[in-house]
């Protein structure tokens, strides 16, 4: 099939040329690719930004939640510190910036802040729970797209997801959250955190996920993950919800795409362990930055800061972040992500999402 089908022959300069696949690059194999090439050189590549730990939902695992209380909320950065942060982003080279909370989309400043980084020309992906979504959010993405926008899914139906998220009416909402992305062919991936309560749900959750791409024009990806953290007051009752790592594989092993990722991840870590590479970005052309300003090396490791209300990204990136320790770097990757791309298959409307 030509891929030129849509071009009339009078607007060809050259003759066709048949060609039957192009490989597309995904920003994150791009920004492998970049880092690859800078090895052994610093360089910020690619943040995640939390740009708030407020949230309309209370998800029975969420490490973020603990601090969506009125006074915490009233500590985070104002939109002029998130723009003037941005702006030293930008200066340091930043391209990829990932925007995620708590709910992003709960602060009232969301699009101007998206707007802003937009203007300066970063690849933004969105973490979102989908349940604020509006019609004018998604018309506004037609036209200034983001790179990616992940909705976490973490349950089949109504009772299962709310018992999750622990919000009434959230079920639907995220549907519809799902369906104006659909309809209007935004990038979009879903994603679950696999845990006791919904371990029985998880394979039907990626099927279902799978149906979801109907169309030429939808595409939707899927995440799994397993990973479940301490809450960031540091209480670690969550790790209840944590599933055993031989039920994590188990569930992988049952599946043919999860199994043959799982082996391209492993295969992957192998090879950069024998070449001697780092196995985590963090610091080096990755980093994380908190809904208070705090630089840190990643999400996940947030024992040291660099405080940005009252220093430079630069001195943050260049001079601190080096010197903090993380003890999982010599042993263990930080969390990894099963994520399946797949084409889409004929058989499910955008209603069925209901
Ligand atoms: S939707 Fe996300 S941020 Fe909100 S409570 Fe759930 S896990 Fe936490
Ligand atoms: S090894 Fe893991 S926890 Fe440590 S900085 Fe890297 S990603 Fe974060």
């Amino acid at each position: 099939m030509s891929l030129f089908r849509n071009i009339l022959p009078s607007q060809r300069s050259e003759p066709l040329v048949e060609r039957f696949s192009i490989k597309t690059v995904g920003d994150q194999e791009l920004g492998q690719r970049l880092a690859a090439k800078l090895a052994g050189a610093r360089f910020p590549l690619s943040g995640q930004w939390e740009l708030t730990c407020r949230c309309n939902l209370h998800c029975v695992m969420c490490y973020t939640d603990c601090f969506n209380t009125p006074e915490l909320i009233r500590e985070e950065l104002s939109f002029p510190e998130i723009i003037r942060i941005m702006d030293e982003m930008y200066e340091a080279g930043c391209l990829e910036l990932c925007l995620t909370g708590g709910e992003p989309l709960a602060r009232k400043d969301f699009l101007e802040i998206y707007t802003y980084a937009k203007q300066k020309g970063f690849l933004l992906t969105v973490f979102t729970n989908g349940t604020l979504l509006t019609e004018k959010i998604a018309d506004y993405w037609v036209l200034y797209p983001p790179s990616m926008i992940e909705i976490s899914f973490h349950g089949l139906t109504q009772q299962s997801f709310e018992q999750i998220t622990q919000g009434v009416g959230s079920y639907e909402r995220c549907l519809a959250g799902i369906r104006l992305i659909l309809e209007r062919n935004l990038p979009l991936t879903l994603k679950t955190t696999g845990m006791t309560v919904n371990r029985d749900e998880l394979l039907k959750i990626k099927e279902f996920v799978y149906r979801l791409g109907n169309g030429d024009e939808h595409k939707v990806q899927y995440k799994f993950g397993s990973d479940i953290r301490a809450r960031l007051d540091g209480s670690e009752d969550v790790y209840r919800y944590q599933l055993p790592e031989e039920e994590v594989t188990t569930i992988e092993q049952a599946d043919q795409e999860f199994r043959a990722e799982r082996a391209r991840l492993d295969s992957q870590v192998r090879a950069m362990w024998l070449q001697g590479q780092e196995l985590c970005g963090g610091g080096q052309y990755t980093f994380h930055i908190d809904a208070y300003g705090h630089l840190q090396l990643c999400s996940n490791n947030r024992r040291q800061s660099y405080d940005l209300r009252h220093g430079s990204f630069h001195e943050g990136f260049y001079t601190f972040l080096p010197q903090f320790p993380c003890h999982n770097r010599q042993t263990r990757q930080g969390p990894t992500l099963l994520t399946i791309a797949r084409s889409p298959v004929p058989g499910m409307t955008t209603e069925e999402v209901a």
